[in-house]
């Protein structure tokens, strides 16, 4: 049995959508379980239309509305689907955005709840969508609500999944209708034990595969995407950016999480604990091999001590707490973090001397707070418009020179902040955002170009 995990670029038209089901075809040996995410960029107009609807703007509710039911119409018309079930489901998508949308118009207020409700409906039509032209290329499948599959905590917007729960019902309903059929189940969504709809996080359908596979015992999962696998750098800002074969987990974790878009960062989580393979591949170039992330880490011998891969994470805020209590003082990292802790705010890079800390931070809903509570014990500084760039690669930590290979070639470049040695994978440091597409360029070229 394998996952395959479909990105909103690979449904994002009708040929698209075609070539998908030829690619799930050719593994029907396998077992396939499809994971699909919304068409593209139909997820960006659904939280534009939350906003909208919080703030009773009419116009802009109904071109939203008009937008993202016009685009499934359309991709329906053009695939030449007419099955009543489609047509139905349809139907009912179009009834949950008119009520989500009428719900937060009434609320007058954002609320993490309704947005789930509202985000979630366009995985709902994509999943529909593919499992009716699965069924017209002749391939016995259904649509799952993943609702009933995944059950997660309450945390709206960022739910956090349940495994006991969901496994059991994995194992119960999902398993057992994947020997017979191809199941196409919605990613990104879930439930809390209370059934209402809950989200994963923006781009965690890659997340849901994982833990499908997980749940399922799969050995394999791959995620179709727009771009012939784990890139040398982010191809938008290094067109000459390369594939790269193979990567370990913990290589492609410290992407994920430090902006590679490509994987959601919490996805190796589920497949370094059972050990599940993960591959990226391009559905728009179907042949190519693609990145395979597993644990035994192939043919990476040449490759040790080297740079894999540039990621970078911007609109960053740098938090510079300065005391000179915390000279010698135990128990001051605890009280700082704590606070951050507190506010459920994710710190990404740290660096120390010995009376400061520089943190940087992605989330500054909360920063306020977090300024207020650290100035009860110590100086607070803050700078934004920051960038982090993560050097990814084998024995980092421990090649000689290659720190000043790195930094080396950043003379004109003010470094706010530098961490080397948390792993032995990752060499981190902070700029200004302005700086990124330089920087990124310049050390692509260093370790690339040859
Ligand atoms: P999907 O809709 O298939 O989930 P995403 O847009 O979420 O696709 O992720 C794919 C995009 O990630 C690529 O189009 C690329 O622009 C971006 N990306 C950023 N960094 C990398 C990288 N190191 N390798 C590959 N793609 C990357
Ligand atoms: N459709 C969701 C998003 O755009 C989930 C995903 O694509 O992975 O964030
Ligand atoms: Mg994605």
């Amino acid at each position: 049995m394998i996952v395959m995990k479909f990105g909103g670029t690979s449904v994002g038209s009708a040929d698209a959508i075609k070539r998908v089901a030829d690619i799930i075809k050719s593994r029907l040996d396998q077992k396939p379980v499809v994971v699909v995410s919304a068409v593209g960029g139909l997820t960006d107009k659904l939280v534009e239309l939350t906003r909208a609807a919080c703030s009773g703007n009419h116009t802009e509710i109904d071109r939203l509305k008009n937008l993202f039911l016009d685009t499934h119409q359309k991709l329906i018309q053009d695939l030449s689907l007419s099955e009543p079930v489609l047509l139905s489901a349809f139907e009912s998508g179009a009834n949950m955005l008119e009520s989500a949308v009428q719900m937060l118009e009434q609320a007058g207020e954002y609320s993490d709840e309704l947005y789930d409700s509202l985000v979630s409906i366009g995985e709902f039509l994509s999943s529909n969508i593919l499992a009716a032209v699965l069924q017209r290329n002749g391939i016995d499948s259904q649509m799952h609500d993943s609702r009933q599959l995944m059950i997660t905590d309450s945390e709206f917007g960022s739910a956090r999944p349940l495994m006991q729960e969901s496994r059991v019902r994995v194992q119960k309903n999902l398993k057992p209708a994947a020997e017979k059929h191809v199941p196409v189940l919605q990613g990104f969504v879930g439930s809390d034990t209370a059934g209402r709809t809950t989200t994963l996080g923006r781009g965690g359908s890659d997340y849901s595969a994982t833990l499908f596979a997980s749940m399922l015992g799969a050995h394999t999962v791959e995620i179709w995407s727009d771009v012939d696998g784990v890139l040398s750098a982010d191809p938008s800002l290094v067109p000459s950016a390369q594939r790269i074969r193979h990567m370990t987990f913990q290589e492609a974790a410290e992407l994920a999480y430090f902006g590679a878009k490509v994987i959601h960062p919490s996805t190796l989580l589920p497949a370094v604990e059972d050990n599940i393979r993960v591959i990226i591949l391009n559905s728009m170039n179907p042949e190519f091999k693609g990145t395979i992330i597993s644990n035994t880490g192939e043919d990476r011998g040449e490759e040790d001590g080297r740079v894999k891969s540039i990621a970078y994470k911007e609109n960053l805020t740098v938090i510079t707490v300065i005391s000179s209590r915390m000279l010698m003082s135990h128990g001051f990292m605890a009280s700082l973090f704590g606070v951050f802790q507190k506010y459920r705010t994710a710190v990404d890079l740290v660096a120390t001397s010995e009376v400061s800390v520089s943190i940087t931070i992605d989330d500054t809903r909360h920063l306020k707070d977090i300024v207020r509570e650290l100035e009860a014990f110590a100086a607070v500084e803050i700078e934004t418009e920051k960038a982090v760039v993560c050097c990814v690669g084998e024995s980092l930590k421990g090649t000689p020179g290659l720190a000043a290979q790195i930094l080396g070639h950043l003379e004109h470049t003010k470094i706010y902040a530098i961490s080397l040695g948390g792993s032995d994978i990752n060499l981190s440091f902070v700029i200004e955002d302005a700086e990124l597409p330089r920087v990124i360029n310049r050390l692509h070229e260093q370790f690339f170009s040859k």
